[in-house]
């Protein structure tokens, strides 16, 4: 910083930017803002912070496999300790207009629990009759860390239950806090809004959410978070033989979606090496068209990989219900083409990343223009954040498939671009 932008930012109040999202790209990219000395309000539709990767496992097995889900945790804890950024939860934008700032419109649905009075004593989640009325967050860094379900609440069904709201010593729980709006004022944007698995629900073929013994690999890595280990859904047990299936909902020009999720690859490599890390005697399977080589050790990484995991090229047509539960996958030799039968105790679908479900409205609202597939779109061919509005950027899957680690780096990216628009980084900017 030279002289004058320093006492600039001594004498000035300081600027704002408003962070869309809070999963890894949008915790990165507030957590980056504030060291320029920028204040953040970080705006999150669901009720927690982190997005998709705070629900996943470290995947470690003799050594770290660098799956990045740590890192979540880290900055989510930098994030709740940074007093520069304040952040609404169950909140989302409803309206921007232009002039010399951004000025917007949130709309925030009620939390009925306060985080600066509730203790974390789970009480409330313990008594709770209705089941998945109160939920959990992922991390315990997640402020609060109960939610309320409205749609499973007995209260919001006929008033018949206030009974956490009773049992709360603090006074955390207000059932009849009502929804809100903020009206605001920004001088940058941040849109990290993220992504969708898809659902497999939309390739009825594969019986997804028929099959008891068939997840997906979101559904996995939630179960390694919280149970610590595998199992198989329909009897508790520990599956001795385990199929992943690539490619779900990516590179799938049926589905209108011919890109390739980037990161299904290397996930359901390292989910196999740490399930066979506890289990050794645990036989795992995964089926691919194309294995996608991402990152710079990922070689070394997929040899390593074929001493212990079987990889068989050919895609599963069609999944059928065998005995004791199992599931059978019907698919072709490698070799000769011959048809093979194959019981599986447990199928994980490596499900992709698909755009996010508010990308056409946030795009409509902020005027940004969306890729082919429903991504934002970068205008610049050099840099990624970049959009067709000046002083609004992108971070992380918003903007295409990516992982954690390219998230963090493209958000960091995107905060020194908006130091750059706001007169805060100055030197060559062609740097970063
Ligand atoms: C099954 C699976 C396993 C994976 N495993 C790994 C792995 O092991 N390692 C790895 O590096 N990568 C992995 N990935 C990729 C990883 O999930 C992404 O790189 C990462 O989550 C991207 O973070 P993000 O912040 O861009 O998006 P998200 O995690 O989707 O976060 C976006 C956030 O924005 C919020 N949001 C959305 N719209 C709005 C709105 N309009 N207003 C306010 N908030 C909004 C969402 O609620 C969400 O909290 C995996 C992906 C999948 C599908």
């Amino acid at each position: 910083m030279n002289q004058s932008s320093e006492e600039n930012s001594q004498t000035q109040t300081p600027k704002k930017v408003l962070v869309i999202g809070g999963g890894i790209a949008g915790l990165t990219a507030a957590w980056e803002l504030t060291r320029l000395n920028l204040d953040v309000e970080l705006v999150e539709r669901s009720s927690f912070l982190g997005g998709h990767a705070i629900q996943f496992c470290c995947k470690a097995a003799d050594e770290c496999q660098k799956c990045g889900a740590c890192s979540v945790e880290k900055r989510l804890l930098e994030v709740i300790q940074e007093p520069r950024i304040k952040v609404c939860l169950r909140s989302e934008l409803k309206g921007m207009n232009r002039n010399s700032r951004f000025s917007y419109t949130l709309s925030r649905q009620p939390l009925h629990i306060d985080p600066k009075k509730c203790t974390n004593c789970g009480l409330c989640f313990e008594k709770c009759p209705a089941p998945g009325a109160i939920f959990r967050g992922y991390s315990k860094n997640n402020v609060p860390l109960y939610a309320i379900n409205e749609g499973k609440c007995l209260y919001f069904r006929d008033r018949s239950c206030t009974l956490c709201q009773d049992l709360c010593s603090e006074k955390a729980i207000d059932l009849d806090q009502e929804q809100g709006q903020i009206s605001d004022e920004a001088d940058a944007i941040v849109v990290a809004s993220g992504f969708q698995a898809f659902d497999p629900v939309d390739k009825p073929r594969y019986g997804y959410g028929i099959n008891k013994n068939l997840i997906t690999a979101l559904d996995l890595e939630r179960m390694l978070r919280e149970q610590g280990d595998v199992v198989r859904p329909s009897d508790n047990k520990a599956p001795k033989k385990i199929a992943f299936i690539q490619c779900v909902g990516s590179r799938d020009h049926k589905l209108g979606h011919g890109f390739c999720s980037q990161v299904c690859c290397a996930y359901a490599m390292r989910m196999a090496e740490a399930i066979r890390h506890r289990h050794p005697e645990t036989k795992v399977s995964i089926f691919y068209m194309d294995i996608q080589n991402c990152g710079k050790n990922f070689s070394k990484f997929y040899k390593r990989c074929k001493d212990s995991i079987r990889f068989v090229r050919f895609m599963p047509g069609d999944i059928f219900q065998g005995d004791q539960d199992q599931l059978i996958l019907f698919y072709g030799d490698e070799k000769d083409g011959h048809a093979v039968r194959e019981p599986f105790d447990l199928v994980v679908l490596s499900v992709g990343i698909m755009p996010g479900s508010s990308n056409a409205g946030l795009a409509d609202m902020l005027k940004l223009d969306l890729d082919e597939h429903g991504f934002f779109s970068f205008a610049d061919p050099l840099d990624s954040t970049s959009t067709s509005q000046p002083g609004i950027f992108l971070a992380g899957t918003a903007q295409g498939p990516k992982d954690i680690a390219d998230s963090m780096a493209q958000a960091g990216q995107a905060a020194r671009r908006v130091g750059q628009y706001l007169g805060i980084c100055f030197g060559n900017s062609t740097t970063y």
